[in-house]
């Protein structure tokens, strides 16, 4: 119950992502993140195309929908997402997300990598992550400062908050 004249607030839950790839030299690998072909860069390796912005950003869906996480829902002991395009999943994500009655609110994803430099390529980013969910999907990068693995650029790391509305059922 909500006090006398004071709008029904829809029940809202929030979920965070995490992923992180690891760079190969494997010169077939092309480096996809958030959807977007970085050209010239060293791939990340893993069993679908590794965007591991699109992970990271499913997961927080997934997770803000109480549906589990990608592993689960996307096995990559299954040869059918081998090489996978990331952007197909996190759409097929947010459809079943929708389905459990849950809307997406907006998606917020923080990348951690020392290359390649994502602010020239950021809306980009964003325009193909938004039109995925169905809702606003913004990328920030953060370098990692030389700490660490990702500090010495051996992989990319993205973390993602989503929330998610009760749609009227
Ligand atoms: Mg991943």
């Amino acid at each position: 119950m909500t006090a006398a004249g004071a709008p029904a607030v829809p029940p809202l839950r929030v979920g965070q992502g995490f992923d992180i790839h690891a760079f190969t030299d494997d010169p077939a690998r092309a480096l996809v993140l958030g959807g977007v072909r970085f050209d010239g860069e060293p791939g990340l390796a893993g069993h679908s195309d590794a965007d591991a912005v699109a992970h990271a950003a499913a997961d927080a869906l997934l997770g803000a929908a109480g549906l589990g996480d990608i592993g689960a829902h996307f096995p990559d002991t299954d040869p059918a997402w081998r090489g996978a395009d990331s952007i197909g999943l996190l759409t097929e994500v947010a459809r079943r997300v929708r389905a459990a009655g849950w809307e997406p609110v907006n998606v917020d994803c923080a990348v951690i990598c020392e290359r390649p430099k994502l602010a020239p390529r950021r809306d980009e980013m964003e325009h193909r992550l938004t039109a995925a969910v169905g809702a606003p999907v913004t990328v920030k990068g953060n370098r990692a400062e030389q700490l660490g693995a990702l500090g010495r650029a051996e992989g990319i790391a993205c973390l993602a908050v989503a929330l998610v509305a009760g749609s009227a059922r």
